[in-house]
């Protein structure tokens, strides 16, 4: 291989060239792949139509009128290894392309513009209703892609956008709105971001309120200056100076958000009583050496990764309600839980075997999930964690309305057969990412659940 980095020389210039020549030839085809990818998942959407007029000739009664998408989404999914959720949002956003944006399609299939600029300007664009206004966004667009980056493309979409059709912005927030939403996503090390997708306005709003809130706790002065406007020298002679905090502004912009998130009664929504006695929930495995300060084994978030032993230990003391678990030293499966009331209990072993709804890709916490008889009650399906699996409304109606067939293996494996035959095992996550480590070994080995 040549060097580059650090010779001189025309040679040097040469590889060089030769190198960005070949990065931008990849990138060309990649793109192209990724458009003709794009092509196949808008087919899902013929073939949605033709399976939901067969559906109707044959006059099954489905409550369900998106069943014969989910259906695609789900076979499509498990072989990309994907969640169907993200397949459902890729082909909405394929339709949307090739409906309405062909020519980008085209530039995007002959590897002129990436899957960045093709995104900024869909999404920008998606609000102009007019053909021919739209076709007019498109190519003032598609003329800037040929030169800017995907990120200055997409401001400028919004741009282009709203001066070619202003009357759209009231209806576009329209839209827009009701997709407002909380969520978070899991980070390394013990983190994880909270997105709350807003209104311009209150989100603008809830920042300068909580920069102004950090300002004080630094400050006690900040936000009220004219209290000791008439004797400046009382603030810093006081016999008890406000101590200082060292928290940076936007750490304390996180605490205090956490700290009101957590503990604020909302006054605008519902009963205040009923919401005030809500709690936030996780679910939180911690080793018992580790809650005891004898290891530094990590304690896990459940369905999310490890976090630090010092949380957990502080959880550990403040909960109430305490289940211990026992897991298999070798195979990490969860063999009891030390608590009686039979159904209770098997809901929190199955809770703790589960973490998510157990549908190929699906994360979904067990506490939005339904118990699911693997095998239907009514065809002589037990109520036992070797029948019982934790689903989500999705993926439970999915079960139960289409072809996909599932059954239990043993040890809480799942055996997924789609509409197509093809098969999938989805494991317990507590297996899947358990480490053996004798310090674990909180039961003797091969002791069965106790129900
Ligand atoms: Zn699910």
């Amino acid at each position: 291989m040549g060097h580059v980095v650090g010779s001189d020389g025309p040679g040097a210039w040469k590889e060089l060239d030769d190198l960005v020549t070949r990065v931008v030839e990849n990138r060309a085809a990649i793109a192209s792949l990724q458009a003709d990818e794009a092509s196949l998942l808008a087919d899902a959407v013929d073939l949605m139509i033709s399976r939901t007029e067969e559906r109707r000739a044959q006059s099954r009664p489905r409550t369900d009128s998106d069943l014969p998408l989910r259906e695609i989404c789900a076979e499509l999914g498990a072989a990309m290894r994907m969640s169907d959720r993200t397949v459902q949002a890729r082909i909405g956003d394929a339709t949307t392309l090739l409906t309405s944006f062909r020519a980008t399609h085209d530039a995007w299939r002959a590897g002129l513009i990436d899957a960045g600029h093709v995104a900024a300007i869909r999404d920008a664009g998606a609000g102009i209703a007019d053909a021919a206004e739209r076709a007019r966004y498109e190519r003032q667009m598609l003329e800037a892609a040929a030169h800017e980056s995907p990120g200055r493309l997409r401001v400028l979409g919004r741009v282009v956008a709203a001066r070619i059709d202003p009357a759209s912005i009231d209806e576009r927030h329209r839209v827009a709105r009701a997709s407002r939403d909380v969520r978070v996503i899991g980070l390394e090390d013990g983190m994880a971001r909270l997105i709350a997708d807003l209104p311009a306005v209150p989100a603008y709003a809830i920042c300068d309120r909580l920069t102004q809130m950090a300002h004080t706790v630094r400050d006690p002065g900040f936000a009220a200056p004219d209290i000791c406007a008439d004797d400046p020298c009382t603030v810093g002679a006081s016999a008890n100076p406000p101590q200082l905090d060292c928290r940076s502004i936007g750490e304390l912009r996180a605490d205090i958000l956490a700290d009101i998130l957590l503990t604020a009664t909302p006054t605008a929504h519902g009963d205040r009583d009923a919401l005030a006695a809500i709690c936030g929930r996780v679910q939180v495995i911690v080793p018992v050496l580790t809650a005891a300060g004898l290891s530094d084994q990590p304690a896990l978030l459940a369905g999310q990764g490890p976090i630090d032993s010092a949380t957990a230990r502080r959880l550990a003391a403040d909960a109430p309600g305490w289940d211990r678990v026992m897991i298999h030293p070798h195979t990490g499966m969860p063999l009891a839980v030390d608590r009686y009331r039979p159904s209770a209990e098997l809901r929190r072993f199955l809770a703790v075997r589960d973490e998510h709804c157990r549908f190929p890709g699906c994360r979904m916490p067990v506490w939005r999930c339904d118990l699911d008889h693997t095998t239907d009650a009514a065809r002589g399906g037990v109520t036992s964690h070797e029948n019982l699996a934790n689903l989500c409304r999705r993926h439970h109606t999915l079960k139960h309305a289409s072809e996909w067939k599932v059954t239990q293996v043993g040890s809480g494996v799942l055996e997924w057969t789609s509409p197509t035959l093809r098969r999938y095992t989805d494991r317990p996550p507590s297996t899947v990412s358990f480490v053996p480590e004798s310090a674990f070994a909180l039961s003797p080995d091969g002791v069965p659940p106790p129900f």
